[in-house]
């Protein structure tokens, strides 16, 4: 069964307002109007609410970058998942391994940020991925399996049925590396396969598995022609129209 692809890109801290509004507009205006999938942009906080305009009406749709737990209170420098989802938001990427890397998110913290993103009515694309050490011990399998497990822990898998997952080899993510279809189709298999024990064989079959690191136009196609591969999260090559819109076309 091949489920309907998803593609989105992660601006990470890139772009000011204008160059924002631009890639916005190209993109938007790049498409052909037959794309038979998901699209969605995840810029910076800032340019959320005018993204959210610029997008209105059209097949793309908002993304954040990362929530914090709770609805409000005194967080400073945190933003809400209710936060997000006034601003327009549908998605929100947790546990991106820049965040478990430089700001010490945990798997307890990123379970934590996802049942926030679910009690906001935000789909969480959750990220899970291992570094180039734990490869090379032959530990990829394992990791991504405990990040999934300790990310879903104590949610209902009732609501998970919209859950994205995002497999993301940490060497993979902006290094110009991509792990070869077969690696990631072997990843998303075994995924899949733990998916169908914890939320049951039917969804599990319906959840998206979107492969991220280094995806660019040239390698795209192939790695979502994978069995597995339901789309792709993007960092660098979604920060040109251009790119962005030929991984798109390479997802049809
Ligand atoms: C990412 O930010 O999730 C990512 C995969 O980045 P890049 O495509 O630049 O490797």
């Amino acid at each position: 069964m091949k489920r309907r692809p998803f593609i989105a890109g992660n601006w990470k801290m890139h772009l000011t307002a204008s160059e924002a509004e631009g890639l916005v507009r190209a993109v938007v205006k790049g498409l052909h109007g037959n794309e038979e999938m998901d699209i969605a942009v995840a810029p910076p906080f800032p340019y959320l609410l005018p993204a959210a305009k610029w997008l209105a009406g059209t097949p793309v749709a908002l993304a954040a970058q990362n929530l914090h737990w709770e609805p409000q209170g005194a967080y400073t420098g945190e933003v809400s998942g209710v936060m997000l989802r006034d601003a327009g938001c549908c998605y929100v990427i947790v546990g991106h391994s820049e965040r478990r890397q430089f700001f010490h998110e945990t798997n307890e913290t990123v379970c934590r940020r996802l049942k926030a993103a679910l009690a906001a009515k935000l789909i969480p694309i959750l990220c899970v991925g291992e570094t180039l050490e734990e490869r090379r011990r032959g530990m990829t399998r394992q990791l991504v399996e405990t990040q999934i497990l300790e990310a879903l822990k104590g949610i209902p898998s009732g609501d998970l049925t919209n859950l994205v997952v995002a497999y993301e080899p940490v060497w993979a993510i902006g290094t110009g590396e991509t792990a070869t279809p077969g690696q990631a189709q072997e990843i998303h298999d075994a995924i899949r396969g733990l998916m169908k024990k914890v939320v049951g064989e039917e969804t599990a079959r319906q959840i998206r598995i979107q492969y991220g690191g280094s995806v660019k136009p040239d390698n795209a196609r192939e790695l979502m022609s994978q069995p597995d591969i339901d789309g792709a999260l993007v960092g660098g090559a979604s920060l040109k129209a251009e790119s962005f819109l030929a991984i798109i076309r390479a997802g049809l």
